[in-house]
């Protein structure tokens, strides 16, 4: 597991996307496009440089420091290249099924996470992520660390305990990193007859909104099943939100952000 990210690679996606998603903007009539300099976007574009060189590092430390005891318990030594090929009943499993009892369980795991963030203890961290008002993809990488490290954990952890090989998953976690980008984005996309299978744009950004009716719903990170089951899935009919931001008073830019949890009393929920 690398600790720092590739910067190249990094900068030719983020520069990619850019120039993508502000072309969809320019191809919006005037009235409807969201100006380039919009409400947030110092913050965001910080949250771009925080997240993948300082966040992120934490969260992989974290992550190392928790399956730690594993490694040692299943291969007696912290081998990465042992952990990717998991042990046990599970890592016998063929790995595309592995893949999907990975991503069933990690994403099992995210939905109740999520709620609890959602919840009066934990909601100071997460309402940081829900503090953009202009959401659009830049919007996704707004997270506090604490949020970050305790989700990646408890998605992590079980995962590796159970002798899953996390290799079965290591091909398409670019392609759920882009997911997670693309469901912020300003698109009214909902993937038509898929719209209960995959989270889509209108779906999440349905999660974002302020308007009172869809008040902590759509919860699941890839698929809405968890709220379906759950009762907290909102996806109404040809409509799509479009107010975005909390009630709670988080400050607007990064360092802000960063302390204010840890200042403010919990319980107030949004
Ligand atoms: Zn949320
Ligand atoms: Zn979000």
């Amino acid at each position: 597991m690398m600790l720092f990210p590739d910067i190249g690679r990094l900068v030719i996606a983020f520069v990619i996307l850019f120039a993508l998603f502000r072309l969809i903007e320019m191809l919006r009539p005037p009235s409807r496009r969201l100006p380039l300099l919009r409400r947030g976007l110092a913050t965001d574009i910080a949250y771009w440089l925080f997240t993948p060189f300082v966040a992120k590092v934490v969260t992989r430390i974290a992550v190392i420091l928790a399956i730690l005891p594993i490694a040692l318990l299943a291969y007696g030594r912290f081998d990465a290249e042992a952990i990717g090929q998991g042990f046990g009943p599970m890592s016998r499993l063929p790995l595309w099924l592995q893949a999907i009892g990975i991503l069933t369980l990690g994403d099992f795991i995210g939905y109740w996470m999520h709620r609890w963030f959602h919840g009066r203890a934990m909601w100071n961290f997460h309402a940081v992520h829900h503090s953009s008002t202009d959401l659009d993809w830049l919007s996704s990488v707004r997270l506090h660390p604490v949020n970050d490290v305790l989700m990646r954990l408890a998605g992590t952890v079980p995962v590796v305990a159970l002798g899953f090989a996390p290799l079965a998953v290591a091909g398409i976690v670019p392609f759920l990193t882009l997911m997670a980008i693309l469901v912020h984005a300003r698109l009214d996309w909902d993937w038509g007859p898929f719209r209960a299978v995959f989270v889509s744009p209108r779906f999440h950004r349905w999660h974002h909104t302020d308007e009172a009716a869809a008040r902590d719903t759509n919860f699941a990170g890839l698929l809405p099943v968890w709220d379906i089951l759950f009762g907290t899935y909102y996806m109404p009919k040809g409509q799509a939100p479009s107010r975005f931001g909390t009630t709670t008073p988080v400050p607007p830019g990064l360092l802000g952000q960063m302390i204010f949890p840890f200042l403010r009393r919990p319980g107030n929920g949004r």
